[in-house]
């Protein structure tokens, strides 16, 4: 509630008045909340990786076993990965809610960068006994975004494609035009998702099996990052999922111009 002053011009006198200001606060509450839930995950994220390499670090000085030592040199290798992961998608995030990316936006090809995507990831699929399969749009769509950030998007989505399916599977990318949309569909043959926690994806943090994000070398940030980066673009995304049979991941991205190839 703010007190005002009235000016009462026909008397030429001052009047003291009340002005009751009721301002919604429940999104700015929520927000709130998001913030400080975020940064307790992050501190927890953090030291589950820190509090095993300083264990295994300390223990390392009173093991003379070469095995036993090698063994836990190669678990303070991998929680240290994990770290740098953690540390640049936090990083990512942190840089995607500051930075204006309009001024980096340029006209995109999306067959051509799909194609440079799908050169940087073919070999991890191939890697993991996946069949990655790109097929060219037979027309080249353009959109309008920063370069960088429309890689890093497809390239969250593809690992999590090979990250859950199993061995022998084969994750596509299929380019398509819907009503003025470019649409791009990342579909895997994998474990699927069932449909409880689709809504709930996109969350920072949020993995359907933690144990098995984890052993995947997963950070429960890569969809996040996705969600804010089509924020940024103006597009959209849709999930379809069916557990134990796969998942569709379909990217709708605004369209500003079509040539025949
Ligand atoms: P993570 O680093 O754990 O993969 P993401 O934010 O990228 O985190 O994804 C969130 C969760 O969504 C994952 O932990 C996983 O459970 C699920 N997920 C994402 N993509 C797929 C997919 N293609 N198939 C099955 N589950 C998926």
């Amino acid at each position: 509630v703010k007190t005002v002053k009235v000016i009462n011009y026909e008397k030429n006198k001052e009047n003291i008045g009340l002005c009751l200001v009721i301002q919604n606060i429940t999104k700015i509450r929520a927000l709130e909340k998001m913030r400080s839930d975020f940064v307790a995950n992050v501190s927890h994220e953090l030291r589950t990786p820190l509090t095993s390499i300083k264990g295994f670090a300390e223990t390392l000085k009173f093991v003379e076993d070469k095995n036993t030592r090698d063994k836990f040199l190669d678990i303070i290798y991998v929680e240290s990965e994990r770290l740098t992961r953690l540390i640049n998608d936090i990083l990512t995030l942190s840089e995607l809610e500051n930075k204006d990316y309009s001024a980096n936006f340029e006209k995109i090809n999306i067959n051509e960068s799909l194609e440079e995507i799908y050169s940087i990831m073919e070999p991890a699929a191939r890697n993991k006994g996946i069949k990655l399969i790109y097929e060219k749009y037979d027309k080249s769509l353009y959109i309008y975004g920063d370069r960088d950030k429309f890689k890093q998007m497809f390239i969250n989505l593809i690992d999590n494609a090979i990250k859950y399916t199993p061995k022998d599977g084969k994750v596509e990318i299929i380019i398509s035009l819907d009503n003025h949309m470019s649409r791009i569909d990342i579909k895997d043959n994998g474990i699927g998702i069932s449909k409880e926690h689709i809504s709930r994806l996109f969350e920072r943090f949020y993995r359907v099996d933690k144990a098995r994000s984890r052993s995947v070398g997963g950070t429960g940030l890569g969809l996040a990052i996705v969600k804010h980066i089509l924020t940024i673009f103006n597009g959209s995304i849709d999930v379809k999922s069916e557990s134990g049979k796969g998942t569709t991941f379909s990217v709708y991205l605004p369209c500003i111009d079509v040539k025949e190839v």
